[in-house]
């Protein structure tokens, strides 16, 4: 495909391949087994453009399209899909959030120091009652002389080192309930990172459980409407689907990749493993759907980018690219046999973290429901989810 793309997609892609290759590919089993990525990863990604890339010029960014940035998170999500759907939280979901709702004095507080991977920013909206049943939530903003208070609790919050937390809550005015956005900075009396999860995948960043006791809330941390917050975010939600999707594109490029060089090499009954059948048959399968899956993500961006998107295409990309990639990673893992099993091979962790992603930023059900409530004109209760 690439020859939809114009010199500067290319351009920036090309880099992120070969930082990709030769930088972060080296350290990738290294990071899913220890939990964490080296902050001189981040670093890098800051000195090559990559942490502001979507953050307009104004606000010390890049400036580039959506299309740009899912490439370079499909060239990153190759070597190490984990540090990809680390870096997408940070180049997609909190930026946009912020430039969307911020007011000029917010957007300049979090943008250029975001971009400089200065602040690093978490989304925090899942709690213990689901992570799209918002009208159970608990957490809640309640009024107190010129600010605000905070109460309640979080959970699966991804990058729980961030320094500047976006979170979602129930607010109140005049009598009307609401659901807004305020930001919280880890160093509020009241906040506390509780814990970090073990988790099966996506093993680049802590996710874990936060928790806000009283936490004292400025006016001008309120970001976009009191009541209405969360509902706006909308677009951006979708562009960060996208971004999801792009990771899972390229976890299963990747181990593709990986696994083709094995086969090629890999000797049974005397013949190299690539010349049985069943090896080339689901060989040319998974090409052919990773193949169409690009299709879908670029189109998508394209969309977005020249505002014309007129369905949910990221809940479309995130559901079908994220499955589609899961399916792919399930039957390269096979061809491994019994060293796939082997974390010492590197291998199995595509096939952990594209699992992963069938559940993190919203599983595939709940985009699935978001899809269809578009497709049947049904109203739906899944609010920031719907484009
Ligand atoms: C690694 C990881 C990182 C994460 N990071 C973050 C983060 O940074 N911030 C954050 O806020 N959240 C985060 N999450 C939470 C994630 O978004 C939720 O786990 C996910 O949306 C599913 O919600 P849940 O866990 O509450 O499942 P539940 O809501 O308990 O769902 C259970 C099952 O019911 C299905 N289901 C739920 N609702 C519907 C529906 N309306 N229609 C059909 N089926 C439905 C689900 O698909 C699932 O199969 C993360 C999760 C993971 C695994």
């Amino acid at each position: 495909m690439s020859y939809f793309l114009n010199e500067d997609q290319t351009m920036m892609r090309d880099v992120a391949r070969r930082f990709a290759q030769n930088e972060l590919l080296p350290l990738a089993n290294k990071i899913d087994a220890d939990e964490a990525a080296p902050a001189s990863l981040t670093q890098r990604c800051v000195e090559l453009g990559f942490l502001g890339l979507w953050i307009p010029e104004e606000y010390g960014g890049v400036g580039a399209d959506l299309t740009t940035t899912c490439l370079v998170l499909e060239e990153l999500a190759k070597a190490s899909p984990s540090f990809a759907g680390l870096l997408s939280v940070e180049m997609i979901l909190c930026p946009a959030v912020a430039h969307l709702l911020g007011t000029e004095e917010q957007r300049q507080r979090l943008l250029p120091a975001s971009a400089r991977g200065e602040r690093i920013m978490a989304f925090s909206q899942t709690e213990p009652s689901g992570a799209i049943n918002t009208q159970a939530h608990q957490t809640k903003l309640t009024a107190d002389g010129n600010g605000y208070r905070l109460n309640g609790a979080k959970l699966f919050c991804t990058q729980g080192q961030a320094t500047t937390y976006i979170v979602m809550c129930r607010t109140q005015r005049d009598g009307q309930n609401g659901y807004g956005v305020v930001i919280v900075d880890r160093e509020a009396k009241g906040f506390s990172v509780d814990k970090y999860e073990d988790k099966l995948g996506w093993r680049g960043t802590n996710t874990g459980p936060i928790s806000f006791n009283d936490v004292r809330i400025e006016a001008g941390d309120v970001l976009g409407d009191l009541l209405t917050g969360n509902a706006a975010i909308a677009p951006v939600n979708q562009a960060s689907f996208m971004g999801h999707a792009a990771t899972s594109l390229g976890c299963a490029q990747g181990m593709l990749e990986q696994t083709v060089d094995y086969v090629k090499q890999r000797t049974l009954y005397g013949e190299p493993m690539a010349k049985l059948s069943p090896i080339t048959d689901r060989l040319a399968i998974i090409v052919s759907k990773l193949e169409a899956c690009r299709a879908l993500l670029y189109t998508s961006t394209k969309l977005y980018d020249e505002d014309k998107m007129d369905q949910p295409y990221g809940s479309m990309c995130k559901s079908f690219i994220c499955e589609t990639a899961y399916e792919c990673c399930h039957q390269l893992l096979q061809m491994w046999g019994g060293s796939g099993m082997m974390n010492s091979t590197g291998v199995n962790r595509y096939f952990r973290d594209a699992r992963t992603k069938l559940v993190a930023e919203g599983s595939t059900e709940i985009h699935n429901a978001a899809i269809s409530a578009v497709v049947l004109g049904l109203p739906t209760q899944l609010g920031s989810l719907m484009g």
